[in-house]
């Protein structure tokens, strides 16, 4: 085997380097699929386009943004050392807290001199005749590969709309997935936030504490409900220490990968003051409790669902003074749990601060933007920034961007042309030792729980590809089809509505298809253990010409 190390800052065009394994992407699962690959004696390596670990939580440190798992229940669980050892600040950490918590593990786990950074993929061909992948990054160097693992997140390609005029604007302009690491300051500016998804929210607050004005250009009102967050306690982290073994035990068998109680109530069964009361309790729960812990039928019954949207809509007209203000932060078009709901802190009251504007696009559409602001169609507001949170291109976005051929030259976006198809949301015929942990057809939920459980099979799948002296291992077609199929088929029951990014539809032109899996983390736990009674054989393993365990 070739050495697994990358050097860091290696200068560019030097010979290729081979290794076994090779995992793109430094955020939360690419890290994890480093650790595991290496612990089980591969020789491994890991590029990563941003020039630090942290993936999200590297390109996403605009003001504000923080978790909405409950940072204990995000973190990693494989070693109980690290779980000991590190003190989560609050319920819900900040994002600077949680980039500091991936370098810590990457240099715990001595990772680092694994991983190779400013290293973008421009393409990645499978070469049948030695059953490994070619790697070109964008500096022009290879590296050959076994087995390619793109750990590249779902949510890791910016969207900004098409809308006239973007690089006219003088002033700076931000997206928030894409925010600089030297800090923004918008002490006296006129900012603008165009989009209210998750990133919006968190960061209309935080902005409007020094900006000079804040306007916020809405499409769409969100059901948001708030966070609650709060600093861990001492007696708090004590007894998270003392309960590692049980919340690990909860979280890594939960259908979403949180550690909330399920109710047992539906909303009809208790009177109207019993559910009042309930409500209250579920307005002070933390995150995504008022989903996990809400009324059973909450997303089945919408006679259920409207009781919980017009509680909300009390609440925030009770906060919002300027009734007008109020009625547009309502939606209009959607049910609650319909579409990802934000979680936030101080968003409503933002709006009481007479500095801050709402902009309706339904009433106001955006024209264009010019040299000095945003033009609508009640006139120009001059601006000095303006911070696009338009979203992301969800599930596919990174793994289209990446030049990835399998066989015969086939191009990954010319097989997923009407929508992706995979098997557990790891692999897809026709690429055979491409597997991409975290990408489309993942479940819904605490996203490291369910891209943990990925990357275990995974490696689990190399190591007996190994072991049992193969090297190409690559899903049968049938076992994609299935696994497609039964996404396609639950797409038409999940709570999400064709609205939601999870079908695609904030992305022009993107085919419209259920980008989750609708069968969840049961289904995944149900396949997985299938797969492992049959010795894989939902596989095809085979042997290159080349010899088995040859990279070089
Ligand atoms: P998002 O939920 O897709 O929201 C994008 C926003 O931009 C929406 O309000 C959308 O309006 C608006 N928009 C898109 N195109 C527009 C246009 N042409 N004109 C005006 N507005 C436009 O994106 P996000 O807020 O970045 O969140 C994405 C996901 O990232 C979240 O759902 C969550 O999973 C994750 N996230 C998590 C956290 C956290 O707390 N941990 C924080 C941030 C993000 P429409 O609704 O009308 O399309």
């Amino acid at each position: 085997m070739e050495p697994s190390d990358i050097e860091p800052g290696a200068p560019s065009g030097g010979a290729p380097t081979a290794v076994d394994v090779l995992v793109v992407g430094a955020g939360i699962t690419g890290i994890y699929q480093l650790y595991r690959a290496l612990g089980a004696g591969f020789s491994a390596a890991l590029v990563e386009a941003g020039d630090g670990v942290g993936g999200t939580w590297y390109w996403n440190r605009y003001p504000g943004a923080r978790f909405d798992s409950e940072s204990y229940t995000y973190g990693y669980l494989f070693s109980e050392e690290l779980f000991d050892e590190w003190e989560w600040q609050e319920h819900f950490a900040q994002q600077p807290e949680t980039e500091r918590y991936l370098n810590h593990v990457v240099d715990r786990f001595d990772l680092r001199r694994h991983m190779r950074f400013g290293a973008t993929v421009a393409a990645a061909t499978f070469d049948e005749s030695t059953a490994c992948w070619t790697v070109t990054l964008g500096d022009g160097r290879e590296v050959r590969a076994r087995f390619l693992v793109a750990a590249t997140g779902v949510l890791s390609v910016p969207f900004f709309p098409a809308v006239t005029g973007r690089d006219d604007f003088r002033g700076e302009q931000h997206h928030t997935g894409r925010w600089p690491a030297t800090p923004v300051d918008v002490a006296g500016k006129r900012v603008a936030v165009i989009g209210t998804g998750s990133s919006g929210v968190q960061i209309i607050p935080a902005l409007a504490e020094t900006a000079a004005s804040l306007t916020v250009y809405q499409r769409t009102a969100n059901w948001c409900t708030p966070l609650n967050n709060r600093p861990i306690t001492a007696a708090e982290q004590a007894q998270l220490r003392a309960e590692c073994a049980s919340i690990r035990e909860v979280l890594n068998t939960s259908v979403a990968g949180f550690r909330h109680e399920p109710h047992d109530r539906a909303t009809f069964e208790d009177s109207d003051a019993e559910r009042l009361a309930f409500f209250e309790t579920m307005w002070r729960s933390p995150g995504f409790a008022k989903l996990s812990s809400n009324y059973t039928d909450l997303l089945f019954d919408p006679a259920a669902n409207a009781e919980w949207c017009a509680f909300i809509a009390a609440k925030v007209r009770s906060i919002v003074t300027d009734p007008d203000t109020a009625e547009q932060l309502l939606p209009r078009d959607h049910r609650f749990g319909e579409k990802r709901p934000p979680f936030v802190t101080g968003y409503y009251e933002t709006f009481n601060d007479p500095t801050v504007d709402l902009v309706d696009l339904g009433r106001t559409p955006i024209l264009r933007i010019t040299e000095a602001g945003i033009e609508t169609a009640d006139g120009v507001r001059e601006l000095d920034v303006i911070v696009w949170a338009t979203g992301f291109d969800f599930g596919t976005g990174a793994l289209a961007r990446m030049g990835i051929r399998g066989r015969d030259g086939v191009a990954l976006v010319d097989h997923w042309a009407d929508g992706p198809k995979t098997f557990l949301g790891v692999q897809t015929s026709g690429f055979p030792n491409l597997f991409f942990p975290g990408g489309p057809h993942a479940a819904a939920g605490n996203n490291p729980r369910y891209n943990g459980d990925q990357v275990d099979f995974v490696t689990d799948a190399l190591v007996f590809a190994r072991d049992h002296g193969f090297d190409t291992i690559e899903v049968e077609p049938e076992a994609e089809e299935r696994w497609t199929a039964m996404v396609d088929r639950g797409a038409a029951a999940a709570p999400f509505g064709e609205r939601s990014y999870f079908f695609g539809s904030n992305i022009p032109g993107k085919p419209r298809k259920y980008l989750l899996n609708s069968g969840g983390r049961p289904k995944l736990f149900r396949e997985i253990a299938r797969v492992i009674d049959t010795d894989y054989e939902a596989f095809r393993l085979s042997r290159s010409s080349a010899g088995a365990g040859s990279t070089a």
